[in-house]
């Protein structure tokens, strides 16, 4: 979502007359898109914001912005008091004003109907929502962003039109609980799944994946709607255009814990549901989030996130150590997990994953599997993004960046595939 936020900052300092630097060692002024999600991002803008201040670091600086969370936070702002202007993102049209620059532009309606500048020509990030109205207990989200706020469906529909007209490849729809999407109008598009459904139908060749979804909102009309158009027919050059990957965070394999989060789920729930995705969406990627060392979490709560793991065999997981986050609630409890047996319990599930992964991934040995080529690496070397953001890795001398391409899987690893370019196999 910062990523995105920034594309769209980006943008209004260009019209603005602002150009971007190649070295922020020669920018006159640098914007911040900044994240309070756990203690060590704030803290590393602060390390920053001061570094900025070093004359002989940044001889041209003139002016700090700090957006994001952070400067909706009082606390930050306070402690923060080197940064010049503080700028919630959602008042991008106050910029000018701030900068005291005139806009040729003019008012648009929200921050939301600002054209990005996007950082990619075939990856786009497009914000359906923002704000998030479900309050778990560590979670400083619903402070900083607010409540649910869903865009229009029409102002959607319309970049991404733009977006595939302009050849873009992948296109990932972005909400903190994307399945409490909620258009204010547009009788047609209801809710999520029929947004979705409505960008699958459209013509072009893309890919369609979004991220994330609330373990208790998934819906079995969102599975089926997936379900339907991914597999080939669905207009894409390479199988449908919603791409078979889920991220279903989790946040702990306990059910005391999960109480404690206020997830609203149980892990019988949340195993049907994965076990229900699995069989309507075969060849489907699971991504999780897992919290580790949430206040009460004893070695033997813990061990349930372990079974967990090693249960339901996760495709890929995003550990984090528990970091208590001043206003929320569970900032009350008592932190009471050492931040080495943190660590301890991160490395743990680490290493389930990796052998859960690897299982998976090798499964795929064999296949020939559709890519989408985002890097290239040293030499003739190229990495590309399949259907389910599993990253492999295949050799050609063509340029490849933002295509299609089709790779047989020869190798396996944890977090990552080895394969041959079909295409160009004759040539290596
Ligand atoms: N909306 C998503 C969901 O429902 O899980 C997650 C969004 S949150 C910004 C991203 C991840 O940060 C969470 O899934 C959680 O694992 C992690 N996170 C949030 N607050 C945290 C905290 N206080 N300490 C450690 N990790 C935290
Ligand atoms: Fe935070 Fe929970 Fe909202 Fe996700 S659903 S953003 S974890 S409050």
């Amino acid at each position: 979502m910062n990523y995105s936020d920034a594309e769209r900052a980006a943008a209004k300092l260009e019209e603005l007359g602002y150009k971007q630097a190649l070295d922020d060692k020669d920018a006159d002024l640098i914007l911040l898109v900044t994240c309070s999600v756990r203690k060590s991002a704030e803290d590393r803008v602060y390390g920053a914001i001061n570094n900025y201040h070093k004359k002989k670091l940044y001889p041209k600086l003139k002016t700090i912005i700090l957006s994001g969370c952070m400067a909706n936070r009082p606390e930050v702002v306070k402690k923060a008091d080197k940064a010049d202007i503080f700028l919630d993102i959602k008042d991008l049209n106050k910029l000018p004003e701030f900068l005291k620059k005139e806009s040729k532009a003019g008012y648009v309606e929200t921050y939301f109907s600002v054209k990005p500048r996007y950082q990619s020509s075939f990856t786009a990030y497009v914000p359906i929502m923002t704000g998030c109205n479900n309050f778990c207990s560590y979670c400083i989200v619903p402070y900083v962003r607010g409540r649910e706020e869903s865009r229009s469906s029409e102002e959607i529909i319309a970049e991404v039109k733009d977006l595939i007209a302009q050849g873009f490849k992948e296109i990932i729809l972005l909400g903190q609980n994307v399945n409490s999407y909620k258009p204010a109008t547009a009788a047609a598009i209801k809710d999520f799944p029929d947004l979705l459904e409505y960008l699958a139908k459209l013509p072009g060749n893309f890919w369609l994946s979004f991220i994330t979804s609330h373990p208790k909102d998934l819906s079995d009309k969102l599975i089926k709607v997936i379900a339907r158009n991914k597999s080939a027919g669905g207009g894409s050059a390479f199988g449908g255009k919603i791409c078979e990957y889920i991220s279903l965070p989790v946040q702990s394999g306990d059910n005391e814990i999960l109480k404690k989060m206020n997830r609203k789920y149980t892990i019988s729930q949340y195993k049907k549901l994965v076990k229900k995705i699995r069989k309507q969406i075969p060849g489907v990627a699971i991504s999780t989030d897992v919290i580790v060392g949430f206040p009460g979490e004893t070695e033997k709560r813990f061990l349930n996130t372990v079974k967990l793991f090693q249960k339901v065999k996760f495709d890929m997981a995003y550990i984090n150590q528990y970091s208590p986050r001043e206003g929320t609630a569970s900032a009350k409890l008592k932190d009471d997990v050492p931040k080495i047996e943190k660590k301890k319990r991160d490395k743990e599930l680490n290493d389930v994953l990796i052998q859960t992964a690897l299982e998976i991934n090798k499964k795929l040995i064999g296949q020939v599997l559709d890519a989408l080529v985002y890097q290239k690496s040293k030499g003739d070397i190229w990495l590309g993004k399949t259907r389910t953001f599993k990253v492999v890795k295949f050799k050609s001398k063509k340029n490849l960046l933002g295509k299609f391409v089709k790779v047989k899987i020869n190798k396996a690893e944890s977090f990552g595939l080895i394969g041959k370019s079909i295409d160009s196999s004759k040539k290596l």
